[in-house]
């Protein structure tokens, strides 16, 4: 079976020819030129797919809120333009009659390492993944738990301080807005007073030394570990696999393995915590193999 599978970001796309057995064949990367539209953006779809012959399948993990049934987006973002209500696998099969399987990115990416990652002996596991904010997926006999109306698994939007900071979706105190890498980076930009800084610049720091630096990276840690001990309480998870760039750093890992267990009942520890494995071959993987189930 040759199946093209694509991961759709704001900035790029990832494009993948991937087999049955979950072998990515070839891949590359082009820009996704958001600003040119939704629609711009789905022509451009429909053109990569013309360029590949003896499809079986396709796969695309999109960013957004996906309707994985119809294959459309329910909602998108600004960083993805007018890509609210593309009808992605309609198009898609009444261009090319291949069939078409549409996921959101995180679930994809679940998926992916629940298939050929870090979670590849481990069907019912959490995955989240932690950016600007902080998507998450539950699997559960290797398939994605979506709730009543297939929005399950917000877990950045849970609320970690009551009343506490603005968040985009309207909200105060969200988990995201203490935990997610964008966070970090702004408290420390705010409190050293340094104009510019990402995660490999924060990790240097820390490597160096910098003991404020230090500081706000645990006090950073103690979020994402306090939203954490929710999610294992309610789930309890035998494993919580934890993507993101900034996973990386081997220090994060390390903190949160040490430290989660002070803080859940002892029932509960058995939970493994480990670093996503897929990195950004997540995405057409998981896509890939939710188009081969279909
Ligand atoms: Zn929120």
């Amino acid at each position: 079976m040759k199946i093209l599978a694509f991961d759709i970001g704001g900035t790029a796309i990832k494009i993948g020819i991937i087999n049955e057995q979950g072998h990515i064949l070839e891949s590359r990367e082009v820009p996704t030129l958001a600003k040119e539209g939704g629609e711009a953006l789905m022509n451009r779809l429909l053109m990569i797919i013309g360029e590949y012959k003896d499809l079986d399948r396709i796969g695309i993990s999109t960013a957004g809120q996906v309707d994985h049934i119809e294959g459309k987006i329910i909602f998108a973002s600004e960083n993805l333009p007018g890509w609210t209500d593309m009808e992605i696998k309609r198009r898609i099969e009444e261009a090319y009659n291949i069939p078409t399987a549409v996921e959101n990115d995180v679930n994809a990416a679940a998926i992916g390492e629940a298939y050929y990652g870090a979670a590849a002996d481990n069907k019912a596991f959490l995955c989240l993944a932690y950016g600007t904010g902080i998507g998450g997926a539950i699997v559960e006999n290797g398939k994605i738990y979506r709730g009543a109306f297939g929005s399950a698994g917000e877990f950045g939007h849970t609320i970690t301080h009551v009343g506490g900071n603005d968040c985009n979706c309207g909200g105060k105190g969200c988990y995201e807005t203490y935990a997610s890498t964008s966070a970090l980076v702004s408290r420390v930009m705010h409190d050293l007073c340094i104009e510019e800084a990402n995660g490999r610049i924060i990790f240097k720091l820390l490597e160096e030394g910098n003991q404020d630096i230090k500081k706000i990276i645990n006090d950073w840690l103690f979020e994402i570990t306090m939203g954490l001990v929710n999610f294992v309480h309610i789930f309890n998870p035998s494993l919580i696999v934890l993507g993101g760039g900034i996973m990386a750093q081997p220090y994060i890992i390390r903190y949160i393995t040490e430290n989660l267990p002070k803080y859940i009942m002892p029932n509960y520890s058995r939970v493994k915590i480990v670093e996503a494995k897929l990195g950004n071959n997540a995405g057409i993987l998981g896509a890939a193999h939710m188009a081969i189930e279909m």
